[in-house]
């Protein structure tokens, strides 16, 4: 057997790893958890959370990414706040190579989770930050009064549609199809909502505004092809997500979107390398979900180091 720093690496700080982590430190297993900014993941930027059980009046995202965090160390989790540079997994021993340095490890959790996406359209670019914006929570406050474009259909777009009507006078849903992605609870709450106005069948094609501020989005009905300038004061993109699975380059195998793709025991192309939570290939992307997947992982991965360690 070979001497390794850490029996178990997890990487990610997101609901995934953290109960990855609290299951792996409950085991007794030798384990660090690397997370590259606070401990939460998407969570972090969820204003409240109404469907995980055991919380019937919900909780606010960053009071549950703390709560996860707390559990974890408790049981003697150590976390490393760094970012992880790249992956040597050839060998039994893998390699993790973070800024500052390289640990060694038998078995690796991936849960980096996943980001929003991007329009890709003129102008989006240079207003990230000056109007253009993907977190309800951390900007919607300032749209006090304010009207507001958002575009999507999903479950963040509605949900954080109607959030953000807490601040602004007016929010402007722009969603590509005729019918909402989102969960039914959700699409009610949007249809109730005098201040929601949704345009149907519609694209943003471009962005535009002053050196500081965002003031137009530019839309086009894909059905008719009729054009029209939206002037707001700020634009939430909820187009979904992509997985943050940089650093992997090809050494795992991934679908064509780029998200891990695992067998039932979340375990991976490379044995003793599993993947738990958003960044992951899965028919359904939420907390519960992803606490499943990471409580899996670690399980599996205390069998794998068990075995390896004969
Ligand atoms: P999503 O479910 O993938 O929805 C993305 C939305 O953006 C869809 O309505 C899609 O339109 C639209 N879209 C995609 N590309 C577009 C483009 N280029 N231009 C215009 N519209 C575009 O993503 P999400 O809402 O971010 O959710 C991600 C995951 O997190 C999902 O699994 C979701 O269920 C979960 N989530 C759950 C909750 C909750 O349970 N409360 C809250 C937030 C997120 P189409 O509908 O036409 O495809």
């Amino acid at each position: 057997m070979q001497n390794v720093d850490y029996d178990l690496v997890i990487i990610g700080g997101g609901p995934a790893g953290m109960t990855a982590g609290l299951y792996a430190a409950r085991a007794r297993l030798n384990v660090i958890l690397i997370e590259r900014m606070s401990p939460g993941g998407q969570v972090l930027v969820t204003d409240w959370i109404e469907n995980y059980p055991g919380f019937p009046e919900g909780l606010s995202g960053a009071d549950l990414a703390m709560k996860m965090s707390e559990q974890a160390q408790r049981f003697g989790l150590e976390i490393e706040y760094d970012e992880v540079q790249s992956l040597d997994l050839k060998t039994d021993v893998k390699t993790v190579r973070l800024s500052g340095k390289t640990i060694t490890t038998h078995a690796i959790i991936l849960a980096t989770g996943a980001s929003p996406r991007k329009l890709g359209v003129p102008g989006e670019d240079m207003l990230i930050g000056r109007g253009i914006s993907f977190c309800g929570t951390c900007d919607g406050p300032f749209y006090k009064d304010k009207i507001v474009a958002a575009v999507g259909g999903g479950d963040t777009a509605v949900q954080e549609s109607v959030f953000l009507t807490k601040f602004a006078k007016k929010v402007i849903l722009i969603h590509r199809r005729d019918e909402l992605r989102a969960t039914r609870i959700l699409q009610e709450r949007a249809f109730e909502n005098d201040k929601i106005e949704i345009l149907w069948d519609s694209i943003v094609t471009s962005v535009s505004g002053g050196l500081m501020n965002l003031d137009t989005v530019n839309v086009e009905n894909v059905k008719t092809g009729e054009t029209q300038k939206l002037g707001v004061d700020g634009c939430f993109i909820w187009v979904g997500i992509k997985p943050n699975a940089g650093f992997l380059d090809d050494a795992i195998k991934l679908d064509d979107y780029g998200f891990v793709i695992t067998d039932q025991n979340m375990e991976t192309s490379v044995p003793g390398v599993f993947a738990a939570g958003d960044g992951r290939m899965t028919p359904l992307r939420q907390i519960a979900t992803a606490v499943g997947d990471g409580s899996i992982a670690a399980f599996k991965a205390e069998h794998y180091i068990e075995n390896v360690n004969k």
